[in-house]
């Protein structure tokens, strides 16, 4: 099929590249001329694992291509994808400004019918949105629901293998044809109406982040008992009802997309009437685990953090991405930097995205010289090369032998075994 992507981040670029595999052409758009002529050139703009291949791959093999003007990516397209951003606004809920722009471009352009589908979460009624938009168009267009929910980091094997796919509308043909997209994958295909599909994609979300402000609320009741959270956590997830999945206490969530659609899915159904205290609960845990750390970082340090050097390993928000968006290493940062700590960091991939955003960590190029003269290695982002840490080496550069493991990595015994002073979240 001929398909235009608006939108060539994390979710139109992955997408766009998948499809293009599958053989359909792929035209993808975006306004900024430099990030285009990147891409032209196999050059992915962010850091996601095997998608500057893919790129190439299928750039090479003229099914993928791009565009600075819409008018060239829509010519022909029978599908009209939507997957630009949508942010929190300053009041919480989610800002459709980039949606709407998309999608009223898409139909000052279309110059023949076509199937618009929106791959970017927002709330439920969002299509009925861009139908009002489309429908400016000269052209009848069915809207289209088609929710992302791949990660960041495995955002490819994600697409090849999702657990479902999900497509809602009322257009029946519409929704075959986006449908029979995704039809040669081993996988489920959930046809619904649009709001069903908007409401999975954010109820999805907002589930997982529960999964995680729970089993970190139980590894401070851990911490209170001298149980440890990773026994309970192996416990509680082989019951099949529940699975081991976002069970992993540790700092907390982050990202671009669980803070900001909880909060727009609180939002929405505050508009509806219903207070969802749930998740106000979840969003609560989340924002004082970084204080809960914090506090266990204190307690492993000094009270007074004024001029400790501490050893940041790991800023983006999960490993293997260079995204920082709402990244819980960050955050606790700023507050260790608002107490006085002298901070050395360093990240595989994040690097020019923290000196843009938190200019007071001095960033350096390895593990080593992050950790040299350091009062405490503090580790924040689970990255496979800080798992498997050469301990005994650390120990000759760090100036005190202290190991805050806000991630739950190591196994504890083996690190004190080497003489180190160690605390992690919810284990004795
Ligand atoms: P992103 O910020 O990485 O990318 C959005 C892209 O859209 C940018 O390149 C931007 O320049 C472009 N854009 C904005 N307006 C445009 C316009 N009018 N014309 C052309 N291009 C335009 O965002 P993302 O992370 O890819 O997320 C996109 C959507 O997918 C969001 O709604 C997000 O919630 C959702 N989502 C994201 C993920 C994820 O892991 N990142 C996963 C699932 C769903």
């Amino acid at each position: 099929m001929k398909i235009a992507m608006v939108g060539v981040g994390y979710v139109g670029l992955t997408t766009a590249a998948a499809l293009a595999s599958w053989g359909h052409q792929v035209a993808c758009v975006n306004h900024d001329a430099k990030k285009i002529a990147q891409l032209r050139t196999g050059q992915v703009p962010f850091f996601e694992p095997g998608l500057s291949q893919l790129v190439s791959e299928n750039t090479k093999a003229n099914r993928l291509s791009f565009h600075t003007r819409l008018t060239t990516a829509l010519q022909d397209a029978e599908l009209v994808f939507l997957a630009v951003q949508t942010p929190m606004d300053e009041s919480g809920q989610a800002n459709l400004s980039f949606l709407r722009q998309a999608a009223g471009e898409v139909a000052a352009t279309l110059t023949r019918p076509a199937i618009i589908v929106n791959k970017s979460t927002a709330p439920p009624g969002t299509s009925r949105l861009i139908q009002e938009i489309i429908a400016q168009s000269l052209h009848p267009c069915p809207v289209v629901v088609n929710p992302e929910f791949l990660r960041e980091g495995s955002a490819i094997e994600d697409i090849m293998h999702p657990d479902r796919v999900v497509v809602g509308g009322r257009d029946q043909e519409a929704v075959n044809k986006v449908a029979s997209l995704y039809e040669h994958l081993d996988t489920t295909i959930v046809k619904t109406d649009p709001e069903s599909a908007e409401l999975i994609k954010y109820a999805a979300n907002a589930f997982l982040a529960t999964k995680i402000s729970f089993i970190n609320a139980i590894a401070r009741l851990c911490d209170q008992i001298g149980a440890d959270v990773e026994d309970v956590s192996l416990g509680l997830g082989l019951d099949q009802r529940i699975g081991p999945a976002f069970l992993r206490a540790g700092l907390g969530y982050g990202g671009s997309c669980f803070p900001k659609d909880l909060s727009g899915l609180l939002h929405w159904a505050k508009g509806l009437g219903y207070s969802f205290d749930l998740l106000k609960a979840v969003q609560e845990i989340n924002t004082g685990q970084i204080t809960y750390v914090f506090t266990g970082i204190r307690a492993m340090v000094g009270a007074n953090l004024k001029g400790k050097r501490l050893a940041l390993l790991g800023l983006a928000f999960k490993p293997n991405t260079d995204d920082i968006r709402e990244s819980p290493a960050l955050r606790l940062a700023q507050l260790l930097h608002s107490e006085g700590a002298e901070l050395a960091g360093y990240d595989p991939q994040a690097m020019v995205q923290v000196a843009a955003a938190a200019p007071y960590i001095k960033l350096c190029p390895d593990v080593e010289t992050a950790c040299t003269d350091a009062e405490a290695v503090l580790l924040l982002t689970a990255w496979p090369e800080f798992v498997r840490l050469d301990l005994n080496e650390l120990a000759k550069v760090v100036k005190a032998k202290i190991f805050i493991d806000t991630r739950n990595v190591y196994d504890p015994a083996v690190v004190r075994a080497q003489g180190w002073r160690y605390w992690s979240v919810g284990r004795p």
